[in-house]
């Protein structure tokens, strides 16, 4: 793996306020509590005060810019989207994320691709569908990653999981656990194309 410096470069409420130059960017879609923080960090080898903290809901809905640069000077921008269903907010705070969302994927010239994360565990709901629809719906690339692998305990528990998300959303999902680091250079190798080329 290349060596990887990181910065936070800020928070946005709308897409309108964010950075212009065209730097490719990438972005991260899943629900609330799926691991995209901790993959996040684990992905662009998070320094102190990169760290990305998607505890609680009113930060989470801010869309969040990180810079990264490699050792060959490759420059791209990784995007935080809002998580999705959390149970505790309002519906009208839902419909303003998915606003949200919709501004941002419809607006973003520089967006490259978009990687939608999915619990391993988790059964997939209509919900989840209506994400990934509207995602597929913008003739980007969308890469399916399953999240806390390392929680599988067994082989049929991996074949189950991948069954079932193979199953529900017709793609082959990455494989990823921020604990193990397990599918990390696979999946920086796919952003990386995503990227670059
Ligand atoms: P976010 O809401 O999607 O940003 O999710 P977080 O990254 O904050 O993670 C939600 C919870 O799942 C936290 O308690 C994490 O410690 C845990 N978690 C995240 N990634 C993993 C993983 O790869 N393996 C395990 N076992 N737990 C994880």
């Amino acid at each position: 793996n290349r060596q990887l410096e990181a910065s936070f470069l800020g928070s946005y409420t709308t897409p309108d306020e964010m950075p212009r130059d065209p730097l490719p960017e990438i972005a991260f879609v899943g629900r609330s509590n799926v691991g995209k923080s901790s993959m996040l960090n684990a992905l662009v080898g998070a320094r102190k005060g990169v760290a990305v903290t998607g505890r609680t809901p009113g930060r989470t809905r801010l869309l969040n810019l990180f810079e990264i640069e490699d050792s060959g000077g490759g420059r791209a921008r990784v995007v935080d989207l809002p998580g999705y269903g959390f149970a505790k907010i309002a519906d009208a705070q839902q419909a303003d994320i998915s606003r949200f969302l919709e501004a941002y994927l419809d607006g973003r010239r520089q967006l490259r691709g978009i990687v939608f994360l999915v619990d391993c565990r988790r059964d997939p709901n209509p919900e989840d569908m209506e994400i990934i629809q509207v995602l597929r719906s913008k003739n980007l690339p969308v890469v399916l990653v399953a999240t806390k692998i390392d929680k599988l305990k067994s082989s049929a528990e991996f074949a189950n999981s991948l069954n079932a998300l193979e199953d529900f959303y017709a793609t082959e999902p990455l494989f990823f656990s921020s604990t193990t680091r397990q599918g990390r250079p696979e999946l920086w190798a796919r952003v990386n194309e995503l990227l670059f080329s």
